[in-house]
């Protein structure tokens, strides 16, 4: 099935994606773009403004490894994003992110948190907001502070587990499935608590997030919405992003100290090189323990620790 996908990705990104599909590139002029490129049958626009246009069977697949979806038709639309209330900050809310697939390194984290809207302004005064506003070491504290005040359900997969899964799960599925499963064991937890919604940062188009929870064995289908930048609409969300935010740089020093040397997140040309070394110390065997095998790193490594 063929199908669009669009995103918005910053400079930095941009500059990464240029070079992730560097041998994918087409020598085509579409005016304002950076660089078109094609992966299978998926062709990718990059326009210098940010805006990245995927065309393909593959295009939801490409697009969710860089960052969320926002086709006017996915998210504008009141029937694949959810309209909020205006007191949607000061509601009690279960609040659900995840980290680390688009890292080559490390796991995939999903945290779901519960805040209570007794809870909403103290959080806020910590200092709990969009985890792209603090630094490494700021989200690893406040990360722990918050752990402490409010119920909440960490899912780390860890690459191993990640690559005997990843075949049978797409991308989108398998962040589904995490979500999912932390919500559902956070509402079990707080249970007879209900709250009065439950916000997901928004990866995938609602109708897709409920298709792929069809297929799981726990399903939490009710008082479900989705947002962009989820973040910014409730303190919960930014909480599931801190927490799961500092779990991944944990598990990146983890593997660090593992490998005896510095672990890059991201996936750009300094974790070819990371990987390379990491092949040359223990082949793939090793290799498969610390990073997403299914990356286009893999290769590139496998060329520079055969050169
Ligand atoms: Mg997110």
């Amino acid at each position: 099935m063929s199908q669009t996908q669009v995103i918005k990705v910053t400079k930095d990104t941009m500059k990464k994606m240029k070079s992730y599909y560097e041998k994918n590139r087409l020598n085509r002029n579409v005016p304002y773009s950076d660089f078109v490129a094609k992966v299978g049958n998926t062709t990718i626009t990059a326009y210098t403004s940010g805006k990245i246009v995927f065309q393909g069977p593959d295009a939801e697949k490409i697009a969710a490894k860089w960052g969320p979806i926002q086709n006017s038709n996915a998210i504008s639309s009141s029937k694949n994003s959810s309209v909020l209330p205006a007191n949607f900050s000061q509601l009690s809310v279960l609040g659900s992110d995840e980290v680390g697939n688009g890292s080559y390194f490390g796991p995939v984290t999903v945290c779901a948190a519960y805040v209570d809207k007794t809870m909403v302004a103290k959080l806020k005064a910590l200092g709990v907001r969009d985890s792209k506003e603090l630094t490494d070491p700021q989200i690893v504290q406040l990360s722990s502070v918050i752990k402490e005040l409010i119920p909440y359900k960490l899912l780390i997969v860890e690459p191993e587990k990640y690559n005997r899964i990843q075949p049978k799960y797409n991308a989108v599925h398998m962040k589904v499935a995490l979500h999912n499963q932390a919500i559902y064991l956070l509402l079990n937890e707080i249970a007879p608590t209900k709250p009065e919604a439950i916000l997901i940062d928004q990866f995938t188009p609602e109708t897709n997030y409920k298709k792929y929870v069809r297929s799981e064995q726990n399903q939490v289908r009710e008082k479900l919405t989705f947002i962009t930048k989820g973040e910014q609409y409730h303190v919960a969300v930014a909480a599931a992003s801190i927490i799961s935010r500092a779990a991944f740089l944990e598990e990146l020093e983890k593997e660090s100290k593992e490998l005896g040397m510095k672990v890059p997140s991201g996936a750009g040309a300094t974790s070819d090189k990371v990987a390379a070394a990491v092949l040359a110390k223990g082949g793939m065997s090793l290799l498969s323990k610390y990073v997403k095998l299914h990356f286009a790193n893999t290769e590139k490594a496998k060329k520079i620790a055969t050169k």
